[in-house]
């Protein structure tokens, strides 16, 4: 029997304990296991290696993105940083140029410094990805985020993975924004996805966390070697709370999704707005790839304010439901401003041509009833015109 997405969010990986019959399997929080003689075990013997909880939670990952193994680390950071460390110096690799922060810091003053060559694609454009792989010596990874942050921006991932294979190289697609619900980059042609857990999956804004899920078995036995010797691995309570959110995955999706699209055509009808991002808007140049490639549109907007940063600080300090706060994905709404806040570190004249003008603000639509929501974008409005 082939179950639904829903059904193996439930189920995969959480069998009811054996030894007592708990519906919910114990928290294992031993650091280490009783072997029946040396070298002989149960299939645990430090909980760094490997630990009940977490296998738990990679089953459940590899399932949801269609991967044959996951790996789950401490920071979805760690997580881009065991993917990136599969590289060797004089490897290259080319990433989207709208990407996120904590991303271009890894690749610009972690991984850059040790040898590796960067290469940013000029545009979303398939046209440009290449135009970057070609400018490598010797190219060995695509990586890019879809939606993107916080332009939210829809890569063609089908694309991206031809054009990655016709190069003989790796695809690592940063599905944090969209979940494996709404989108599945393997069944796309990726050969890697990463998730900072902290947000949709674990989508209560309790715990840190990240993944790897890999599209074969051979491609995550390195970054399982580097989840073990490096150590970066997330505790047994960080893995239940990602588990327990990941059981309403669906639900929330929906409801993020439902509530942010009516929010998007609200924002966009009013006069204080210049500009609204939603993958799901007619008017968001990327949004036949996205009506292709995503089951719903996501619960992530980002909106241009007539008035520049006085109209920007003056909305975000106004908001009353939606909290002044970096992060998203979380059954609360968030708002942030992303030029003082996650892209403070972009000097303004990259990031004002890009897009990320002193008057775009960036909302993670939560869970909240959505006329709460619109009143309070209104009030806040308001006070801005
Ligand atoms: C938050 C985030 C990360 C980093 O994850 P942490 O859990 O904060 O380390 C990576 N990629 C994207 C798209 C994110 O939103």
């Amino acid at each position: 029997m082939s179950l639904h997405f829903e059904t193996r969010a439930i189920h995969e990986g959480q069998s009811p304990d054996p030894s007592t019959g708990a519906t919910i399997p114990p928290l294992y929080i031993s650091s280490t296991y009783t072997q029946q003689a040396p070298g002989e075990n149960l299939g645990y013997d430090y909980a760094r290696s490997n630990n009940p909880t977490r296998a738990s939670l990679e089953t459940v990952l590899a399932a949801l993105e269609g991967g044959e193994a996951a790996a789950a680390f401490a920071s979805g950071s760690a997580a881009c940083s065991a993917v990136l460390d599969t590289l060797a110096p004089g490897d290259g690799v080319v990433a989207s140029d709208d990407l996120y922060g904590g991303t271009f810091r890894l690749l610009d003053k972690v991984f850059r410094p040790l040898g590796i060559e960067v290469a940013f694609a000029a545009s979303a454009s398939v046209v440009d990805f290449e135009r970057a792989v070609v400018s490598l010596r010797r190219p060995r990874m695509l990586w890019f985020e879809s939606p993107t942050n916080p332009l939210l921006q829809t890569l063609d991932i089908e694309a991206l993975s031809k054009l990655a294979k016709s190069y003989h190289l790796v695809t690592a697609v940063d599905n944090t924004f969209a979940s494996p619900y709404l989108q599945q980059p393997i069944s796309l042609g990726a050969d890697l996805v990463v998730h900072s857990t902290t947000k949709y999956l674990g989508g209560h804004s309790d715990v840190i966390g990240g993944a790897v899920i890999a599209r074969n078995q051979d491609a995550l036995e390195r970054i399982r070697f580097l989840q073990n010797a490096r150590g970066a691995v997330p505790g047994p309570l960080d893995c239940y709370l990602v588990q327990r959110g990941i059981k309403t995955l669906a639900v929330r999706m929906e409801r993020h999704s439902q509530s942010a699209r009516r929010l998007a055509e609200f924002l966009s009808a009013h006069k204080s707005v210049q500009k609204v991002y939603y993958p799901g808007l007619p008017s968001h140049p990327t949004y036949e790839v996205a009506r292709r490639q995503m089951r719903d549109f996501g619960g992530m907007i980002s909106l241009d304010l007539v008035g520049g940063l006085h109209a920007a600080r003056s909305f975000c300090t106004k908001l009353k439901v939606f909290s002044l706060a970096e992060s998203l994905g979380g059954v609360e709404s968030l708002c942030c401003h992303p030029a003082t806040m996650t892209h403070s570190s972009i000097p303004a004249e990259i990031r004002v041509p890009r897009g990320i003008t002193d008057g775009l603000i960036r909302l993670s639509v939560g869970l909240e009833h959505v006329e709460d929501l619109e009143c309070d974008l209104a009030q806040a409005l308001e006070t801005v015109s």
